[in-house]
């Protein structure tokens, strides 16, 4: 059964008011970022990358409050992921059909 399409209005949508849908994805790592040695790694090809626990969650994102425990540190990728903006509304949406699916 198709699912009914997200019709949120940008300007509404809210960190506060998602389930950290984007940070279930493959953060880069670049020079400049001031991360905790410890939350990093490297992917296959070598890049460094957050860390992520085997369910695909971000090990800086703390699991109860969906909050970013490293919110003043947090890479620039991170920063530059705009709230309300396409990749936002991609996330939420590949995220709505999954808990469709289940
Ligand atoms: S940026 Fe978008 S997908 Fe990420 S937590 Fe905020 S509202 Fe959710
Ligand atoms: S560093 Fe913070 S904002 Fe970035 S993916 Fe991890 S928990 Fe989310």
């Amino acid at each position: 059964m198709p699912v009914p399409a997200d019709n949120e209005d940008r300007a509404t949508i809210s960190c506060s008011r998602c389930q950290a849908c984007c940070c279930q994805l493959k953060v880069l790592v670049m020079v400049d970022d001031d991360v905790p040695q410890w939350l990093l790694t490297h992917d296959a090809h070598g890049m460094e990358v957050m860390r992520r626990h085997d369910d695909g969650w971000c090990a800086a994102l703390d699991r109860d409050s969906l909050r970013c425990t490293i919110h003043a540190r947090r890479p620039q990728v991170c920063r530059d992921f705009a709230m309300g903006g396409g990749d936002c509304r991609d996330e939420r949406e590949r995220w709505r059909r999954v808990a469709a699916s289940l």
